[in-house]
């Protein structure tokens, strides 16, 4: 048998014990593992949720407005509450138009900040009918706004002829129309997109005008016979989306939102790093770079939200997720360990009771628990063999006690071939061995001859330089009616007879009829 196999053998128990653990800390895990990736896949979901509807939101405003501004540039770009707000436009020195005296008889709500290059336009010039028609949104403007309020930095219409009226209202003085606005990516595509889009676009991320921060802008363009007039657009701050992407925060892990460019807009956690690649949408947690990813493309929008989870804090997460389990399992498994120690002590104090503690034959309680066990199941003719070393004050004092010990172990070992297993051998007393013979079809007197020519005949001298063990022995069967007692005594007699009758040599007990058993 191989090192290994006995090994298993051996602690073939505490084996099973480890394999039962594993598997169940496995299963733990892998049950904590499924709780921690449905509960975020079911918070990432949710975060995507309420995304699209804060897109969808925005993108109904533009919708709203966009609808109605080229009503009004098919009929008449010009209402009362323009034409109020028209007259308020005033050109400063620097040939700049700007609404800073609003209307003091129109609620403030209504009043945006239209703020361009000069100077006003020509009356009933396209340029006119364009201020009015960005002046006639006010109301959805203002509205968009104060509803948008939490969400979005601006709510604007800028025209193709340099100038922009912007939600919240602010000063001249504070933002100005800036003409270097035509050169974002959003204004380029929105002039060069044949037919004009004719849903929402989103920008790349860029930093804002009036200084507020990096932004994205969702826009959509104003077309009249398929030229672009000028584009309605809502700037959405990236810290109005982190904190979006915080409310929650993610138990465990960042969640990324990331646009049509692969570029990210928001992050959960600041000073994470970003997903640089990752793979199609999956409804799954996926390995990717050093981290579990789960990407979700959010529905009818162009952005993706992405929750990474990297590997140590899954394996914390995973501990405290599963730490009842395991401490559990370690009761258990200390438990169990505990308990086949007692076990295993039990055995041993159960073999020490029962045993020679030198020789390993059986001892006296053994005796005991034969008799009763044999007078219970009737057996009346068990047969006894005593024998006794000759002479073996002697070795000890020649050879010493170490010798006399190891005489007695070679004793015993000498003996064990020629018992069957029912058969008990038993140590008396000092050098002295009684033989419990259960078959009854067995010779008491081969049986005492065998064991009497093995051990005068082993190889003694092994041991120690001129050493010679013989025994002598006496031998009685036991008869119906009489204890089993009385036929040890009486094989202790015969073996006395033996001594007697010059040692190395076998009796039988004599039972007064002559008859030698
Ligand atoms: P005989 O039986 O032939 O008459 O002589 P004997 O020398 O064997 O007689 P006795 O029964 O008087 O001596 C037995 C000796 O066995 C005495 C004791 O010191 C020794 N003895 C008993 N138990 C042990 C033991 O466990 N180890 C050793 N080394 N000696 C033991
Ligand atoms: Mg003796
Ligand atoms: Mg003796």
């Amino acid at each position: 048998m191989s090192r290994l196999s006995q090994a298993f053998a051996k602690y073939r128990l505490q084996w099973l014990l480890l394999g039962l653990s594993t598997l169940l800390l496995a299963l733990s895990l892998q049950h904590a593992f499924r709780q921690i990736t449905e509960l975020n896949r079911r918070d990432t979901n949710n975060m995507a949720a309420e995304l699209r509807s804060q897109f969808q939101e925005m993108e109904a405003f533009l919708e709203a407005m966009r609808g109605q501004a080229e009503e009004r540039l098919r009929s008449n770009p010009q209402s009362i509450l323009s034409r109020h707000l028209y007259q308020a436009l005033r050109v400063d020195g620097s040939k700049r138009i700007n609404l800073d005296q609003v209307p003091a008889d129109l609620p403030p709500a209504l009043i945006g900040n239209l703020t361009g290059l000069g100077p006003l336009p020509v009356p009933g010039s396209e340029r006119e009918d364009t201020i009015h028609l960005a002046l006639s949104l006010s109301p959805l403007l203002s509205t968009a706004s104060k509803l948008l309020d939490e969400e979005v930095a601006w709510i604007y219409f800028t025209g193709t002829d340099n100038f922009i009226y912007l939600y919240p209202w602010v000063p001249s003085s504070q933002f100005r129309f800036d003409a270097t606005i035509y050169r974002k990516s959003y204004w380029q595509d929105a002039l060069t997109q044949q037919p004009p889009a004719q849903r929402a676009t989103l920008s790349r991320p860029y930093q804002d005008f009036a200084g507020r921060g990096q932004m994205i802008t969702l826009s959509q363009p104003i077309t009249k016979a398929q030229k672009v007039v000028g584009l309605l657009s809502i700037d959405i701050l990236l810290t109005n989306l982190e904190r979006a992407l915080q409310q929650p925060a993610p138990q465990v892990g960042t969640l990324f939102l990331v646009n049509q460019h692969k570029q990210v807009l928001a992050r959960s956690q600041p000073g994470t790093a970003p997903p640089l690649r990752y793979g199609e949408e999956r409804d799954d947690y996926r390995w990717q770079q050093g981290a579990f990813q789960l990407v979700h493309a959010i529905p009818d929008t162009p952005l993706t939200l992405i929750h990474r989870i990297p590997l140590i804090a899954l394996l914390e997460a995973l501990f405290w997720q599963s730490v009842t389990a395991l401490v559990t399992l370690l009761c258990l498994v200390l438990a169990t360990l505990s308990s086949l120690r007692s076990r295993r002590l039990n055995q041993r104090l159960n073999y020490l009771s029962r045993h020679d503690a030198l020789t390993g034959a059986f001892n006296r309680h053994h005796f005991d628990a034969f008799e009763h066990q044999h007078a219970l199941a009737g057996n009346q003719r068990i047969g006894a063999i005593m024998f006794d070393c000759d002479h073996f004050k002697r070795v000890n004092d020649t050879f010493g006690h170490g010798v006399g010990d190891e005489v007695l172990i070679q004793l015993v070992r000498l003996c064990k071939p020629l018992l069957t297993k029912e058969n008990s051998l038993i140590r008396w007393g000092g050098e002295e061995f009684l033989l419990l013979v259960v078959d009854e079809t067995v010779s008491l007197c081969d049986l005492a001859e065998q064991l009497r020519r093995a051990i005068a005949d082993h190889p003694w001298e092994e041991i120690a330089q001129g050493l010679g063990v013989t025994v002598s022995l006496g031998h009685c069967r036991q008869r119906p009616g009489v204890k089993l007692q009385e036929a040890i005594r009486r094989a202790d007699v015969a073996l006395y007879r033996a001594k007697a009758n010059g040692r190395n040599r076998s009796e039988g007990w004599d039972d007064g009829e002559g008859q030698p058993e």
